[in-house]
């Protein structure tokens, strides 16, 4: 098929909620995507976080084929031994003081779990989270997202739920009280801007969190699995998280997810909570495949190395008529800029880059971390043009 023939019949049956790009990507390997006339494009998109690994990794690639030919199916009421050894990797590589996980299929179903498993543990209703914040589309997840559009025309949501203003310590402490049942916040927030937390913040409402018995969730479904320059980005302030709902990269791109869980948050009761493909043995093969390859290939140093790298060189180079910001952790970046970022985005795919927003007015940058530093330079210097050619705004 053609990209016409494949955008006509996609078009004509596809739901209509997502803002489709008139571009049909038919293959990957690494950093870069080929549309079905063969254009190459370099992918700073990156499966929109589910690609850290790039497209096609050789070893989740071995991986899932080995699986698939021993084992789709397997419920979480049997046991299995990819599963087996999932568990066991994952946690080893947990922050401290976690020691189980819940397995689920997308970062919205792993948020609702951590949501449930909060309110179970401390048998309060209240869910705070932050001003910006995204949790996903699910209605526990998306009661705690803040982005007005996505959440009013399915009011009312979750009761007590509420919003504070993010990076804001003294906000946070006049929220949480007795009926706190989690705080859940990003440690970089992304969808809504890039907005790296700072460790006073992020510390700070942990610490608030312990005093007063709420339980402190960190959203690492975005930041996960190398993103930010460390495997979870919590690693960088030493945070100790209750319960951390992460998907996206886990399993190399394949649907899976997991709410990671703290010891101190005792047992949880059979049959409170369960999904069909959870733990799904193809996805357990391809996660532990993915964690090796993270870890083997000094993925995880690499997102820290190229993204200071990456957020420098724009910094130095990118318009300021233009830009207001450049910010980000690892290879997470975020140019905010003084007009809309949406004719930016149609022009870079015109030059052959791909990339995302975060907001109407922010450039994110989630490239797969194999990406090369060639690659990156040639995508500064398609934003630097594409940038000088738009009218002056400043
Ligand atoms: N939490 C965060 C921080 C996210 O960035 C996202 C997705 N962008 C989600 C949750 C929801 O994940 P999913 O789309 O897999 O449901």
């Amino acid at each position: 098929m053609n990209s016409q023939t494949i955008i006509e019949h996609e078009g004509a049956h596809t739901s209509g909620a997502y803002p489709k790009r008139q571009l049909a990507i038919v293959r990957g390997e690494g950093a870069h995507l080929w549309d079905a006339e063969g254009r190459m494009y370099i992918d700073c998109v990156g499966g929109q976080g589910a690609a850290n690994l790039g497209h096609a990794h050789p070893k989740v690639v071995a991986a899932i084929t080995e699986q698939a030919k021993t084992l789709i199916s397997c419920p979480e009421i049997f046991y299995n031994d990819r599963r087996a050894e999932l568990y066991d990797l994952l946690i080893s590589l947990a922050p401290p003081g976690m020691n189980r996980a819940f397995l689920c299929n997308s970062g919205a179903e792993a948020v609702e779990a951590a949501i449930k498993f909060a309110k179970l543990a401390t048998g309060r209703k209240g869910i705070i989270a932050t001003m910006r914040g995204f949790h996903g589309r699910t209605a526990g997840a998306l009661s705690a997202t803040w982005e007005k559009a996505y959440r009013e025309p399915f009011m009312p949501l979750i009761p007590e739920t509420s919003h504070v203003p993010y990076n804001d310590l003294e906000a946070a402490s006049g929220a949480i009280n007795e009926n706190t049942a989690a705080f859940l916040v990003e440690v970089v927030q992304g969808e809504g801007g890039v907005r790296p937390g700072t460790a006073e913040y992020l510390c700070g409402v942990q610490a608030l969190c312990r005093e007063r018995g709420a339980l402190f969730i960190v959203d690492e479904v975005q930041t996960g699995y190398g993103r930010t320059g460390k495997l979870f980005a919590s690693e960088h302030y030493g945070l100790e998280p209750d319960l951390m709902p992460t998907a996206k990269s886990l399993a190399g791109g394949l649907p899976f997810g997991a709410c990671l869980i703290a010891e101190r948050i005792g047992e949880i009761s059979t049959s409170t909570h369960g999904t069909t493909f959870g733990g799904n043995p193809v996805g357990c093969a391809a996660a532990v495949a993915a964690l090796h390859a993270l870890h083997d290939e000094g993925l995880i140093e690499r997102s820290a190395t190229l993204g200071k790298w990456m957020i420098e060189r724009l910094r130095s180079t990118l318009p300021a008529t233009q830009v207001r910001e450049v910010r980000g952790l690892g290879l997470m970046i975020g140019i905010e800029l003084r007009g809309k970022v949406a004719p930016i985005l149609r022009a870079l795919q015109e030059k052959g880059v791909l990339a995302l927003p975060a907001g109407a007015t922010v450039l994110r940058l989630l490239p797969p971390l194999v990406i090369s530093q060639d690659d990156l330079e040639t995508a500064a210097r398609a934003i630097e043009e594409v940038l000088t050619a738009q009218p002056e705004l400043a």
